[in-house]
């Protein structure tokens, strides 16, 4: 049914004993983490909160079918976080833990990170290396006083830290660090092409088959991008919104010093719809329709502050680029909606410049042009991908002159 699903992982599955853990985990230490939130301290960002499980359960664990560790970061920043974000706490639940079954995403990357859906697909859990957990610790704070100042930021939104510490096949005990995020993508919108964009060129070619071979499956990239002289095609307004926070959240990426990050971009094809969508669903993305109304309730992220009636969505008028599953919708120079839905965003930015990286900088530019390969410091980097991401998105005529 969704394009980019893999396998459930349900009982019976290698991994499933790891998805049970990690699920029982949240379960517990969220719940545990209500009641009035205070302002924030110095103490919060660093605090961790150790849970023991086993099958006698004790105090403060229920019963669990397998004994594990369980360790929360930050809990009450990620409460924060989620509250910042809009999510609400009791659905948040729900979607990550009423049902134990995960689906594994079909094409991650090379990292060796696993990535799951959560049951409904509104989440994604991605075990992390211990570099990219130690860098999310390092940089929370800074991160948390980005997303309070930028509400339409486009870097992954992260709902929480985890590590579980349970023995694996050959019975070592090991520990996985994992994190919770967004879904870019929504469940009910077929996304018809999808780009991973990091400005770099080295290596980023997508192998597709035959001019008309099904792209719903395949995640494209850079100098796929370029070959089919893709665009963004936002009007001046949509632009404007874009760029500037595309310039504040990579200023934020480069003080942080990231990279290799990219920007995640869907493409829903409003001529194309829904593979299996109704027809009177559809009307809704009519290009020809004014229905404004129609429009703001299928597509908070197209929401500008002044047209937004504050009764459709009390508290997310804000949310120009983020809603919960809306996307932001194609406009043409002067400003009115085009065939094309993006769902986009910067994802896998938890990686740091550090010496390691900078041997393969070294290494990669032996053979390599400097200019396109995916590892160099991160003000390098940051500034090639808002080029890449900026001359890829519609400009005035006069400006591509
Ligand atoms: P690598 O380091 O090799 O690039 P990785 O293991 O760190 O890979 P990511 O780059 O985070 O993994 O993600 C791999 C793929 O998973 C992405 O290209 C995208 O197709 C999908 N993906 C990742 N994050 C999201 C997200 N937030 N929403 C939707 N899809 C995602
Ligand atoms: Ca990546
Ligand atoms: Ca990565």
């Amino acid at each position: 049914k969704y394009p980019t699903l893999g396998n459930k992982v349900s009982e019976g599955h290698e991994n499933f004993v790891m998805a049970y853990n990690m699920l029982t985990g949240i379960r517990v230490a969220v719940s545990r983490c209500s009641g009035v939130m205070t302002k924030l301290t110095h103490e919060d960002f660093k605090t961790t909160k150790k849970l023991s499980f086993n099958i006698d359960g004790s105090e403060l664990t229920p019963s669990s079918k397998y004994d594990f560790k369980f360790k929360d970061y930050s809990p009450a920043v990620f409460r924060e976080l989620r509250s910042l974000f809009g999510i609400d706490p009791a659905d948040y639940l729900v979607s990550i833990t009423g049902k134990y079954v995960l689906s594994e995403l079909s094409s991650p990357g090379k990292s060796g990170s696993f990535l799951y859906y959560s049951n409904d697909f509104r989440f994604i859990i991605k075990t992390i290396h211990h570099s990219e957990h130690k860098q999310l610790r390092r940089v929370l704070k800074d991160y948390y006083e980005h997303v309070k100042e930028n509400p339409n930021t486009l870097v992954s939104q992260v709902y929480g830290l985890h590590r579980v510490k349970m023995p694996f096949r050959n019975g070592r005990l090991r520990k996985v660090h994992f994190l919770v995020m967004n879904n870019l993508f929504p469940p009910h919108r077929s996304i018809h092409v999808k780009y991973d964009l990091k400005g770099s060129t080295w290596g980023r070619l997508t192998k597709i088959e035959g001019p008309d071979a099904d792209l719903s499956s395949v995640t494209l990239k850079d100098l796929n991008w370029l070959e089919r002289d893709a665009r963004i095609k936002f009007g001046p307004r949509k632009r404007n919104l874009f760029f500037k926070q595309l310039d504040s959240d990579v200023k934020f990426l480069q003080k942080i010093n990231s990279m290799d990050y990219s920007l995640l971009l869907g493409i829903h094809d409003v001529k194309k719809g829904n593979i299996q969508a109704m027809a009177n669903h559809l009307s809704v993305f009519d290009p020809r329709s004014n229905d404004k109304d129609e429009l703001i309730r299928t597509n908070p992220r197209d929401i500008q502050d002044d047209d937004l009636p504050s009764n459709v969505f009390p508290g997310r008028s804000k949310y120009v680029f983020y809603g919960h599953d809306g996307g932001i919708r194609a406009t043409g120079e002067d400003n009115n909606p085009i065939q094309e839905i993006y769902y986009l965003g910067i994802i896998d930015f938890l990686t740091k410049y550090n010496w390691i990286k900078r041997i393969e900088t070294v290494w990669r530019s032996i053979s390599h042009p400097r200019a396109t390969i995916s590892s160099v410091p991160a003000t390098e980097y940051g500034d090639r991908f808002l080029k890449f991401i900026k001359v890829g998105t519609t400009q005035p005529k006069t400006k591509q002159e």
